[in-house]
């Protein structure tokens, strides 16, 4: 049994905890702010078997070309924006290639498919099963030829992955989400993901099962992590190990331990709007680059990539998602005074960082987890602590790979 401190308490730090207690491990989380209300709150809510690919860049030339002039909705950039990470987005591209997407894939999606067997138990025994739902999501296809294209990925993911899903025309999806008000050419029913209506609810509930079996959370400043003598300490508290699970603000505290961590850093927002009759499912609006998630404070739109350091107050992709939601329901005003923004941890080769910091004797990273650490959390928590425990990790996610 080791002393160890958790630094960050969002999805990735309470589940790391959460493994270690499991473990017999004595555990201390360090965040300044309460569990889950970072990144880990911000998101679409859900909790995916099928994103069984990591998120490339857009490469085709008309997309580039796109993206370079400032229009469409995937991804917007400034030049600030895009000059403070420059590096990390042209590693990020050059990774987006088939051969190398393909490597990336392979790791990540033994990753994504044990996501839902990894929260079921944690679910189970911090009661949060009534902001869980199992009924997956649906991915709209606004024309036929979208439609055709993802027969393909329909294919391919069941054949390769396993991935359960069901294409569905006009009349079928009509049928499932009658709350939709116009003609759509079909839709993917991607029925193995689970969704969740407060993802900042579920961190929190997560968090209080730690505590409920003796964990303790101190609100600090991590900050300041530094060693004396053989332990590590930070704010108050101190331990023989610590691990970084600070999200998109780790880079910034490995950097003083001689980890360069190269990340791409993609905002997004969210907006809750009211809505009498909110849709059954998550609603993915690729084409209009907008994730419409029924939540507990009512539609959450939320947006794709915006490489900027500022972030804005009346954000562009934010704006032309709700218009592309009033097309689909009727919906109301919006919740709150100003949208919500965070930044999606993302790693130039596209898979997190899970492991021992080199030369740092006892020091441990978890972030990294781009698109998908809501759902990937549990998931990476094991194979960190295994490794804590004595085990080899996995070679692909080892911190050393960004000393090479
Ligand atoms: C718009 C959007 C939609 C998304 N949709 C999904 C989705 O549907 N499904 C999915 O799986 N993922 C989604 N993601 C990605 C997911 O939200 C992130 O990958 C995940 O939340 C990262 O979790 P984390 O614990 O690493 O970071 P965070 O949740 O950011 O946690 C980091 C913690 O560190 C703390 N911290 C930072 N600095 C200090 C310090 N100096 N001292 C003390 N504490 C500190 C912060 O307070 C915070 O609590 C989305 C992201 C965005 C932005």
């Amino acid at each position: 049994m080791s002393e160890v401190l958790v630094l960050g308490a969002g999805m990735v730090g309470v589940t790391t905890a959460l493994s270690l207690q499991a473990r017999g491990h004595d555990v201390t989380i360090i965040d300044r702010n309460a569990p889950g209300r970072e990144t880990s709150y911000g998101n679409a809510g859900l909790i995916q078997t099928e994103a069984v690919e990591p998120y490339a860049m857009p490469l085709a030339p008309g997309s580039l070309l796109q993206i370079a002039l400032g229009r469409g909705y995937d991804v917007k950039w400034n030049i600030p924006g895009l000059l403070s990470q420059a590096g990390a987005v042209l590693t990020y591209a050059r990774n987006s290639l088939p051969a190398a997407h393909r490597r990336a894939s392979k790791t990540w999606g033994k990753l994504i498919r044990q996501s839902t067997e990894r929260h079921e138990p944690l679910v189970a025994a911090s009661g949060a099963d009534n902001i869980i739902r199992r009924n997956g999501y649906i991915e709209l296809h606004r024309t036929q030829a979208k439609l055709d294209k993802a027969r393909g990925v329909v294919e391919r993911f069941k054949t390769e992955f396993g991935v359960e899903s069901t294409l569905l025309d006009s009349a079928q999806l009509r049928a499932l989400e009658p709350s939709i008000k116009v003609d759509i050419a079909g839709a993917t029913h991607w029925s193995d993901a689970w969704n969740c209506s407060d993802p900042g609810a579920l961190v929190a509930a997560y968090a209080a099962l730690f505590q409920k079996n003796g964990g303790r959370i101190l609100n600090g400043d991590a900050g300041d992590l530094h060693r004396k003598g053989a332990a590590w300490v930070a704010d108050e508290a101190q331990a023989e190990h610590a691990v970084v699970a600070l999200g998109p603000w780790s880079p910034m505290l490995l950097g003083r331990f001689g980890l360069k961590v190269p990340m791409v850093y993609k905002r997004g927002y969210h907006r809750h709007y009211h809505m009498d009759v909110p849709p059954q499912h998550p609603i993915a609006d690729f084409g209009n680059s907008v994730v419409l998630s029924p939540m507990r404070r009512g539609l959450r739109i939320a947006t794709a990539a915006e490489l900027t350091r500022n972030p804005r107050l009346t954000p562009p992709q934010l704006r032309h998602g709700e218009e592309a939601a009033k097309e689909l329901f009727d919906i109301g005003a919006p919740v709150e005074a100003e949208p919500w923004t965070g930044r999606r941890p993302c790693m130039p080769d596209m898979l997190p960082v899970v492991g021992r910091v080199p030369d740092q004797p006892n020091l441990w990273a978890h972030f990294g987890h781009g698109h998908q650490g809501f759902t990937l959390g549990p998931v990476t928590s094991e194979i960190l602590a295994d490794e804590l425990d004595g085990g080899q990790g996995w070679a692909e996610l080892a911190p050393g790979r960004l000393k090479r």
